[in-house]
């Protein structure tokens, strides 16, 4: 089983790639903010739960994601792959995920990161904001959002370089152009 994570900040194309790397190999695309919204708009108790909390950029508990991995890996046994997005977000989950592998005798197999300068990221973000009503892509919450990810998220990098497991790739030019460089570093 391939346990790749797709890591980088919001806005660097995280889920537009994830969706063509797990169609290219065949493995399942888990991207928890996606997860996350579909409780929200569904209005389930864990929607309900974690709206505001998106609404304002901030993070949702690790208690609550460590849960939504552990039964998606469960439910999906038979896969031969995954493309993590948007998870780990935080140290704490990043060493949860390693224990819940380890427990199904599996592990992280690569990260690679999509590397997008800041102000490209804003761009982004307000375009997306404009074109799919996305309501935590405001200006305020995304300077939010994008605190969060050096805060908590970014410190991950140094966690996953010490297990050699991490590799970067420039997150600015043409999709297809990315996607291929995402592509030749993945060696199933
Ligand atoms: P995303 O679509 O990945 O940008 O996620 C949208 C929102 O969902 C984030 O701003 C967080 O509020 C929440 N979220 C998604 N994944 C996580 C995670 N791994 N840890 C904490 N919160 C998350």
């Amino acid at each position: 089983m391939f346990n790749l994570i797709l890591f980088g900040p919001p806005g660097a194309g995280k889920g537009t790639q994830a969706v063509k790397i797990a169609k290219t190999f065949g493995w399942e695309h888990i991207s928890t903010g996606d997860i996350l919204r579909a409780e929200v708009s569904q209005g389930t108790p864990l929607g309900l739960k974690v709206q505001s909390i998106m609404q304002e950029g901030h993070l949702v508990s690790d208690e609550l994601l460590v849960a939504i991995m552990e039964s998606v890996f469960l439910n999906n046994r038979a896969a031969e792959g995954f493309v993590l997005d948007g998870f780990p977000r935080t140290l704490n989950q990043a060493q949860e995920l390693d224990k819940m592998l380890l427990k199904h005798g599996q592990k992280v197999s690569l990260v690679l990161a999509l590397v997008v300068n800041e102000e490209e990221l804003v761009k982004r973000l307000l375009k997306r904001a404009q074109e799919h009503g996305r309501d935590d892509d405001t200006e305020e919450v995304i300077k939010n959002r994008l605190v969060q990810y050096h805060q908590h998220t970014k410190p991950l990098i140094d966690y996953y370089i010490e297990k050699n497991i991490y590799q970067e790739v420039y997150g600015v030019g043409s999709i297809e152009d990315i996607f291929n460089q995402l592509c030749a570093s993945i060696k199933p």
